[in-house]
C-alpha cells in the first residue's frame, strides 16, 4: 500500500462541484488501501479577491496581515474538502499549515519551510484518516502565520511528501502534465511521459509555468517523485519528474522553453580593459536587477562592445543607469531592443550528444531567423531573437527534432 500526497489547485477546487469531485476521487483512491494526504489551494481567484480587498483599503498593507489574510483562502478549502469527503463515510481531519505544523522562517508573504513535525498527521493516517492540509501557508517562531508565494501550495506538497516519506507526490491541475512546448504554439505538441528534475527546472524558469519552481527545488533536493496530472481527466498517466537516473525514456531534447519578457542593451565602444564589465554591470545589479544573458565582443581600436538581456519590466531603469555609465566610461552610444524573445531547447541527453547546438543554428538559418545571443548551460541552449519570429522558430525546431514523436 502506498502513500501518497496529492495536491489540488485553485481550478480544480474552484467549485462546490469541483470540490465534490476530488473528494469523490479521494474515496475511491481511499478504498483501494492507500494512505492519502491531500493538499489544496484557495479556490480559484481567491488569493487574488483577498489581495485586491486588502489593497483597496491600503495600497501598503501590513506583510505581517497580509499573510493572516491570505492563508484564509486555503483554510476554506481544506473545510469544504474534508465536508465533502465527510459524505462517504470516511475518516478525514482539515488542518491549516499551523495545525499541520509546517514551521517556516517570519519572512511573509515568502516564508521558507524549515521542518515539519508529522507527528499528528502518522497518527491520523495510522487511524486510516485521510488528511487534508492548506497549503501556501506554515507558522514562524513566534506562532505567526506565514504564506510561501504564489504557487506556494506546491511546495508545501512537496515539503510534506518528503516529510513523510511518501511514495509520490502527485500535482493536480488543469493540464494533463508537462509538455514538449506551449500547445498553442506548436498545436503537435506532446505530453512527456518523464522528465528529469533539472528538466523541469529549466522549462518552469523559462515560462513552463506549471509547477513553482522552488517545488521542483524541494523534490529534487530530497528526492520525492513528482507526478503532474489532470484533474478533470480519469486515467491520466500525467508526467513523472524523477532524478536523470531513474528515467525510462532518454530522449535528446526533452523539451523547448521560451520567454518574451526580456529586453536586450548594448553599450557600445566601452575601452577594451580589466573592470568593464564589472563597471557596466554593478549599477545594475544595485538597482536590483537580474541580468540574464551576456555578451562581449571581440576588442577592436581598444574598444568593445557588451550586451545584456534583463526582464523587459525593468528595461527603462537599466536603460538609464547604462546611460550614466556610459558617460563615464566615455563610450561611443547605448541602444536597446524591448522586442525580443528567448527560444530554448531543453534536454539532459544534450550531455553526451554533441551537434545539438549547430543543428539548431542551421534549422533558424532555413528559417531566416537572426540569432541576436547565445548561451548554453550543459543541459540547454538559448538563443536570443526578434520577438516577430519567435512561433515560427519554435515550430521549426520542434518539428526538426522530432518532438512530436513519442520516444520510450
Ligand atoms: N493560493 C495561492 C496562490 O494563488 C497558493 C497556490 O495556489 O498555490 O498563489
Ligand atoms: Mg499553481
Amino acid at each position: 500500500m502506498a502513500l501518497i500526497v496529492q495536491k489540488f489547485g485553485g481550478t480544480s477546487v474552484g467549485s462546490p462541484e469541483r470540490i465534490a469531485s476530488v473528494a469523490k476521487k479521494a474515496a475511491t483512491f481511499r478504498e483501494k488501501g492507500h494512505s492519502l494526504v491531500i493538499v489544496v489551494s484557495a479556490m480559484s481567484g481567491e488569493t487574488n479577491r483577498l489581495l485586491a480587498l486588502a489593497h483597496e483599503i491600503n495600497p501598503n498593507p501590513e506583510p505581517r496581515e497580509l499573510d493572516v489574510l491570505l492563508a484564509t483562502g486555503e483554510q476554506v478549502t481544506i473545510a469544504l474538502l474534508s465536508i465533502a469527503i465527510a459524505k462517504y463515510h470516511l475518516p478525514v481531519r482539515s488542518y491549516t499549515g499551523a495545525q499541520a505544523r509546517i514551521r517556516t522562517d517570519s519572512a511573509y508573504s515568502k516564508a521558507r519551510i524549515q521542518n515539519i513535525d508529522t507527528k499528528q498527521i502518522f497518527h491520523d493516517l495510522n487511524l486510516g484518516r485521510i488528511v487534508v492540509v492548506a497549503g501556501f501557508q506554515g507558522i514562524d517562531d513566534k506562532g505567526d502565520i506565514t504564506t510561501l508565494g504564489r504557487g506556494g501550495s506546491d511546495t508545501t506538497a512537496v515539503a510534506l511528501a518528503a516529510a513523510l516519506k511518501a511514495d509520490e507526490c502527485q500535482i493536480y491541475t488543469d493540464v494533463d502534465g508537462v509538455y514538449t512546448t506551449d500547445p498553442r504554439v506548436v498545436p503537435e505538441a506532446r505530453r512527456l511521459n518523464s522528465l528529469a528534475y533539472e528538466e523541469m527546472l529549466e522549462l518552469a524558469s523559462l515560462g513552463a509555468k506549471v509547477l513553482q519552481i522552488r517545488s521542483v527545488e524541494f523534490a529534487s533536493k530530497y528526492n520525492v517523485p513528482l507526478r503532474v496530472l489532470s484533474s478533470f481527466e480519469e486515467n491520466g498517466e500525467g508526467t513523472i519528474i524523477t532524478a536523470e537516473t531513474e528515467r525510462m525514456e532518454e530522449p535528446l531534447i526533452s523539451g523547448i522553453a521560451f520567454n518574451r519578457d526580456e529586453a536586450k542593451l548594448t553599450i557600445l565602444g566601452v575601452p577594451n580593459e580589466p573592470g568593464v564589465a564589472y563597471r557596466i554591470l554593478e549599477p545594475i545589479a544595485g538597482a536590483n536587477i537580474e541580468v540574464d544573458v551576456i555578451i562581449q565582443n571581440v576588442g577592436q581600436d581598444g574598444t568593445t562592445d557588451f550586451t545584456f538581456t534583463v526582464h523587459r519590466n525593468d528595461y527603462q531603469r537599466a536603460l538609464r543607469i547604462l546611460k550614466d555609465t556610459s558617460v563615464q566610461l566615455k563610450a561611443r552610444e547605448v541602444i536597446g531592443d524591448d522586442n525580443i524573445a528567448k527560444v530554448s531547447l531543453v534536454g539532459v541527453g544534450m550531455r553526451s550528444h554533441a551537434g545539438i547546438a549547430s543543428t539548431m543554428f542551421r534549422i533558424l538559418a532555413e528559417e531566416k531567423v537572426n540569432i541576436q545571443m547565445i548561451s548554453t548551460s550543459e543541459i540547454k541552449i538559448s538563443v536570443v531573437i526578434d520577438e516577430k519570429y519567435l512561433e515560427a522558430s519554435i515550430q521549426a525546431l520542434h518539428t526538426a527534432f522530432n518532438l512530436a514523436k513519442p520516444t520510450g
